[in-house]
């Protein structure tokens, strides 16, 4: 099979399996035990805490660890004051618009933070959002769909700055270009594990001091009694290792993925119909989106598929449900074109052969006659 979808998930890298394997087999203690069995345990934990706050530029006590990204976001969302208004980006992940349309209807006056035809927020929304005095604002660091990479320290200063809390969802952007959370500026960011060569099933929200964040499951008081529960230890474990091996061969990874994106951005755009979106802005390394008029995009990602090359119609939640993509058209992308489009996310492992066979598949499939 040829893998190119690596925003839905990845395959996790052998070197995080090894590490992760003991914790399933030898090291089953539950790491709030007081015994040494469990304090092994509890300090495997803390060495992952110590791997991803290395990543990021956090101090460990800033981590929660969540069952994932959608987790971490839902999770963001409760720092919301009671009475107060919440602003979205109009190209975030459904695990952050869902929570803020349930806010809506639970009386919290929701915003929508408009994008460009390219899918980047402007300084003129941000002003316009600012007046209207949210309590919360949330955009993501990179769009899963486009790639497109926002300039979010940019906006938090802003938006900091008149007392609004900023949370940034960088599920996608977390090994594929730096991140450092003070930089950024941020109150609060989501990060998974899977997208990044861990195991499913694991995430965090990291938080600042300013954050009030309200628990949604209570319990045994785990995670600062923000998230209870016992750990998921052989996933955090695992998630600590993913991160570090991003955080080490992030350079060597984001050009490899480039030098491939460059190929197959230079063959897509030499058959004829074929647009990338988004195509001249900032976005991930391995992230390209494109779209032609009259193609049926889930009709092609199945023939595709039947050839051993599995690629998205949008994103992964998404896929199958029939409707254009919602990042399409805040992007303005027409009904007709967004329903055409494929998503094509490279990984670590892909080569530039997998890219002219899959090339050279999509002309024959493309081309009529
Ligand atoms: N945010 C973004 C941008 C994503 O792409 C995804 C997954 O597709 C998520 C959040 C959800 O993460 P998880 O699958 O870990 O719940």
């Amino acid at each position: 099979m040829i893998y190119f979808d690596h925003n839905a998930t990845t395959a996790i890298d052998d070197r995080v399996l090894e590490t992760m394997l003991p914790f399933l087999k030898f090291f089953f203690g539950n790491p709030s035990s007081l015994y040494r069995h469990g304090r092994l345990v509890r300090s495997a934990i803390d060495t992952a805490r110590e791997q991803i706050a290395g990543v990021i530029g956090v101090h460990v006590t800033q981590i929660i660890f969540t069952s994932g990204g959608t987790e971490a976001n839902n999770l963001a969302l409760t720092a919301i004051k009671s009475d107060s208004k919440l602003a979205i980006s109009a190209v975030e992940h459904p695990s952050i618009t869902e929570p803020a349309e349930y806010l809506a209807r639970q009386g919290h006056e929701l915003k929508f933070i408009g994008v460009d035809r390219n899918g980047i927020v402007s300084q003129e929304a941000i002003n316009e959002i600012i007046q209207q005095r949210p309590a919360l604002v949330s955009i993501m660091l990179a769009n899963n769909e486009t790639g497109v990479i926002q300039d979010v320290a940019h906006y938090a200063q802003q938006l900091k700055n008149k007392g609004i809390i900023v949370h940034t969802d960088a599920v996608q952007a977390l090994g594929k270009i730096p991140i450092d959370f003070k930089r950024l500026g941020v109150n609060m960011m989501t990060l998974s594990s899977h997208k990044i060569y861990g195991p499913k099933g694991c995430g965090a929200l990291i938080v600042d001091k300013d954050v009030n964040l309200k628990a949604m499951l209570l319990g045994g008081g785990q995670e600062q009694g923000l998230r209870a529960g016992t750990e998921n230890v052989p996933a955090i474990i695992g998630f600590g290792k993913a991160a570090e091996l991003a955080g080490l061969e992030l350079a060597q990874r984001a050009g490899h993925l480039l030098k491939l994106r460059n190929i197959l951005e230079d063959r897509l755009l030499s058959i004829q119909g074929i647009s990338i979106f988004a195509k001249d802005v900032e976005r991930l390394p391995n992230t390209v989106q494109f779209g032609m008029e009259g193609m049926d995009g889930e009709m092609l990602l199945m023939k595709l598929d039947k050839k051993g090359i599995a690629v998205s119609s949008g994103s992964a939640c998404a896929s199958g449900g029939g409707k254009p993509s919602s990042v399409l058209v805040a992007m303005g992308v027409t009904a007709e074109l967004a329903k055409g489009a494929i998503r094509v996310s490279l990984g670590k492992s892909n080569t530039e052969e997998e890219i002219i066979e899959f090339i050279d598949l999509l002309e024959t499939l493309v081309t009529p006659g």
